[in-house]
């Protein structure tokens, strides 16, 4: 298992570094929302930034000795739905302001999924790639005993992010259990299989991004089997958005993770490559003919879907983009300024907080199901998802179309609602 902590590192490390300021962007979609809908600034000025966020110092011993202090967070944006959920990151370009946004946009997930949460993120600044396993996990027991306060099953509920994955999930399981005297599954998702994770929950990102995908064709009268796709990234997420699609018969054309892309028109084995991934999850190194990562979200294909890290899509490569339909499997990938130049080119934005929200949605699921002790099967996480998934993509179309909005701003306008009711109903505004 503690093998999987370099194999699961997702592409992205190398990727530039958030640019534009995430947190502003988002509180105008979020002001934006609130205003069509009617609601009050109060209801703004409440929902803007989190209810609540902690910064922690982190010592850490290393294993040659020396302690190493990393500055984590906690951000919980708002709890009139319910407890706080969302992942926790660990990455060196991690700060304050993303994790805040991160946190409102898991709101927004949860409004749009109907689940009884709030939105939260967590961050730690760091490399695990420069980290030996041990060192892993000291930081991630670290983490829990910094934050435990503030986290719990019917408070945070913690998961995966970028760079985190079952293993540390697990060991973060049981420091929390072993503070609280008492076995507490849920109190985090994303947990290996046999410490009451949920069948599914490993590949259910990715099954919800295809299945956004296939909405989004849906939309524009075309089917998905028919349309090349190239997918941003090969972490957890990208790599099995390109395996579903490939076991669909459906094109991949490109692919990429930190250290470049590959482009082939005639498609990609995408198992052969799955098969050559290193511990850190880098395929590109086995092959002379790679491209830049920004090459690749300019080649031509019918469907982008960018599955790595924030700002990846700017107002310098937005007019070259060659896609019809952008589907996005990472947070934020898309800057402000891009997005309306994809607006004006007629170009179809299925929005993050609505594509990659299966992956919280089936959290949810793993969380229910450790209330419960009783699990699920594959099928049945995966049909309600999926019936989820559907219903919400369908919802947000026809808000666009009904408000004439873009899709993103219907996305906020739907996710966002819960919150604005919630509040009302317990007298906060
Ligand atoms: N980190 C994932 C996200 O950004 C999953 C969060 C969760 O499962 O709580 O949606």
């Amino acid at each position: 298992m503690a093998m999987n902590v370099g194999k699961r590192l997702a592409a992205g490390a190398n990727m530039p570094a958030p640019s534009e300021d995430v947190l502003t962007n988002t509180q105008d979609v979020v002001q934006n929302a609130l205003h069509k809908l009617g609601y009050s600034e109060t209801v703004y000025e409440l929902l803007k930034e989190p209810i609540r966020v902690l910064t922690v110092r982190i010592p850490v011993r290393m294993d040659d000795g020396h302690t190493e202090v990393f500055t984590g967070y906690r951000a919980q944006h708002n709890d009139a739905v319910g407890p706080t959920k969302g992942g926790i990151r660990f990455h060196p370009n991690v700060t304050l302001e993303e994790v805040k946004a991160l946190s409102i946009w898991m709101s927004i997930k949860c409004g749009i999924f109907n689940l009884p949460y709030g939105g939260a993120k967590g961050g730690i600044i760091c490399d695990p790639r420069t980290m030996s396993i041990a060192e892993q996990e000291r930081l991630a027991r670290g983490y829990v005993r910094a934050v435990s306060q503030i986290v719990g099953p019917t408070k945070d509920i913690p998961a995966p992010d970028v760079y985190t994955n079952p293993q540390i999930m697990a060991w973060m399981y049981d420091e929390y259990s072993r503070i609280r005297e008492y076995d507490s599954p849920g109190f985090i998702t994303g947990k290996p299989l046999v410490l009451g994770g949920s069948q599914g929950r490993d590949k259910a990102t990715a099954l919800g991004v295809v299945v956004a995908m296939q909405e989004g064709a849906a939309t524009l009268g075309k089917n998905l089997q028919d349309l090349k796709v190239i997918v941003q990234g090969f972490g957890n997420v990208g790599s099995n958005v390109a395996l579903i699609l490939h076991e669909m018969g459906v094109k991949v054309v490109g692919i990429s993770d930190a250290g470049g892309a590959l482009y082939r028109e005639e498609g990609l084995d995408i198992p052969s490559l799955l098969e050559k991934r290193d511990s850190f999850g880098m395929v590109t190194t086995n092959f002379s003919h790679t491209i830049t990562n920004q090459e690749l979200l300019v080649q031509p294909c019918d469907v982008l879907v960018p599955a790595a890290l924030e700002n990846q899509i700017t107002a310098e490569n937005a007019n070259q983009i060659q896609a019809s339909l952008v589907v996005e499997a990472a947070n934020g990938p898309t800057t402000h300024a891009a997005d309306e130049i994809l607006s004006e080119r007629g170009i179809l934005i299925v929005p993050d907080v609505l594509a990659n929200a299966g992956g919280v949605t089936v959290s949810y699921f793993e969380w229910v199901q450790n209330s419960q002790g009783y699990y699920w099967t594959e099928e049945e996480v995966n049909h309600r998802m999926r019936e989820m998934m559907v219903a919400s993509a369908q919802t947000i179309f026809k808000t666009a179309k009904r408000y004439q909005v873009s899709t993103r701003l219907a996305a906020y306008m739907v996710g966002i609602k819960p919150f604005a009711e919630a509040m009302r109903w317990r007298g906060w505004v």
